[in-house]
C-alpha cells in the first residue's frame, strides 16, 4: 500500500485470487466490515497461491486491476474508501504466504489492529498454514461462515470470532466459465469489473 493510505485503526485483511473480483467477496468484505465496525478491508490479492498451483489463473497485474476497478466504483458508490485493495502480495513476488503479509501490515503500520478474514472451509487447516503463530499472534482470526451453517473451525487453543454472513452461490470459477460460454454475468460481478475483462478480453470473453 502506498504512504498515502489512512493508518491505524480496526482493519481487515481479506485475502483471495480475486479471478475474477464478483459481488460475494464484496458483500462479504462490508458485512464483515460492518459486523465488526472495522474502519476498513484491505482485499489482498494473491500472487501465486499455492493452493491453485498450476490451475492457470490470470496475471496477478489483471486480477489486481480488475479488484482496483470494482473496489473504487463501490466505493464511490458508497461515499467512502472504505475498501482499499493491497498488492503486497504481488510486489513480494513468488509464493504467497499470509504470515508475512500480517508482518508486513504491521511493519507499514504498527498502530493497526488487524482482523483475518478465513472462509470456514479453510479454518480448520489454519495450523497447517506457513508460521501459523505468527499468523496467530498477528491478527484476530474471523472466521467467515455463510448463510448460517456450521463449517470447519480453527482448533480450540485457536482464538476467533465467527461472522455469519449471506449464503451467496456466486463463485469465479462460474463466472470464468460463464464469460467463456456468453452466458449472463451482469448481476454477479461489477460493471467496472465486466469492462475490464471485456476489454483485456479474459475468459474468453468477447466484447
Ligand atoms: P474460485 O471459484 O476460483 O475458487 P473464489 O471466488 O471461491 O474463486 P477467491 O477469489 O480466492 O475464490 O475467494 C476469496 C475468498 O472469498 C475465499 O475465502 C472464498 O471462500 C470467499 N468467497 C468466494 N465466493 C464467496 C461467496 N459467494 N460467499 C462467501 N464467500 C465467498
Amino acid at each position: 500500500m502506498s504512504d498515502e493510505q489512512p493508518t491505524g485503526g480496526r482493519v481487515g485483511v481479506f485475502g483471495g485470487t480475486f479471478d475474477p473480483l464478483h459481488i460475494g467477496h464484496l458483500m462479504i468484505a462490508l458485512e464483515v466490515r460492518h459486523a465488526l465496525q472495522l474502519d476498513r478491508m484491505t482485499l489482498v490479492v494473491a500472487n501465486d497461491p499455492w493452493q491453485k498451483a498450476g490451475t492457470g489463473v490470470t496475471s496477478a497485474e489483471a486480477r489486481l486491476e480488475l479488484t482496483r476497478a470494482g473496489v473504487d466504483e463501490i466505493n464511490a458508490r458508497i461515499g467512502s474508501p472504505v475498501i482499499e485493495v493491497s498488492d503486497a502480495e504481488i510486489r513480494r513476488g513468488g509464493e504467497t504466504y499470509t504470515a508475512d503479509t500480517l508482518e508486513e501490515m504491521k511493519a507499514h503500520d504498527p498502530t493497526v489492529e488487524l482482523f483475518l478474514l478465513v472462509g470456514s472451509d479453510a479454518a480448520a487447516g489454519l495450523p497447517t498454514w506457513k508460521r501459523p503463530d505468527r499468523v496467530r499472534a498477528l491478527a484476530t482470526t474471523v472466521v467467515v461462515e455463510r448463510g448460517g451453517r456450521v463449517g470447519g473451525r480453527p482448533p480450540d487453543d485457536w482464538p476467533h470470532l465467527v461472522i455469519d454472513v449471506p449464503l451467496m452461490e456466486v463463485s469465479s470459477s462460474d463466472l470464468r466459465q460463464r464469460f467463456a460460454d456468453g452466458r449472463p454475468v451482469e448481476a454477479f460481478v461489477p460493471p467496472a469489473v465486466i469492462d475490464r475483462i471485456r476489454r483485456l478480453g479474459l475468459y474468453g470473453s468477447t466484447s
